[in-house]
């Protein structure tokens, strides 16, 4: 299946191709910073090669690795800001990528609910809603770490 990632200002930035392998709900600094500064960012994890960019790359700002603590560089549409994705792939070679909010997705996905909350250490709201999500200090040392790397 096929879907469009657009960003606020309604442009198809991106074609996505299949499903996103997990979401999340993440309360790290660099997704607070990427998503302009709100609490936390509703995250997808995905295949790199799940993302083909469908505008010319001037229509993207790049901000480069070294401004986040996760060493991956992030991509925003150039008139309204909206995050689009990060491309892990460019800090360790995995074929990564991270996607923003669920809303950036047409047709959206109604069935696929957050698995977590991750960086909680970092969490900015006063509490986490009583959701009933397991809730973990990070990806990679949690088992959805390695069962999103035996899905990409
Ligand atoms: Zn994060
Ligand atoms: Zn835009």
């Amino acid at each position: 299946m096929e879907r469009t990632i657009k960003c606020a200002c309604d442009k198809i930035i991106a074609i996505f191709i299949g499903d996103p392998k997990l979401r999340t709900i993440c309360h790290c600094r660099d997704c607070r910073k990427a998503n302009g500064g709100d609490d936390f960012q509703d995250l997808m994890f995905c295949n790199i090669n799940q993302i083909k960019v469908v505008v010319p790359r001037d229509q993207l700002i790049e901000v480069p690795a070294s401004e986040y603590k996760d060493e991956c560089p992030r991509y925003f549409c150039k008139d309204c800001n909206t995050f689009i994705y990060g491309d892990v792939s460019q800090k360790d070679g995995r074929p990564m990528a991270l996607i923003g909010p669920m809303s950036v997705l047409t047709p959206t996905l109604p069935n696929m609910k957050p698995s977590l909350h991750m960086y909680i250490q970092d969490k900015v709201m006063p509490a986490l809603p009583n959701d009933g999500l397991p809730r973990v200090e990070s990806l990679s040392k949690s088992p959805y770490g390695k069962e999103l790397m035996s899905k990409l």
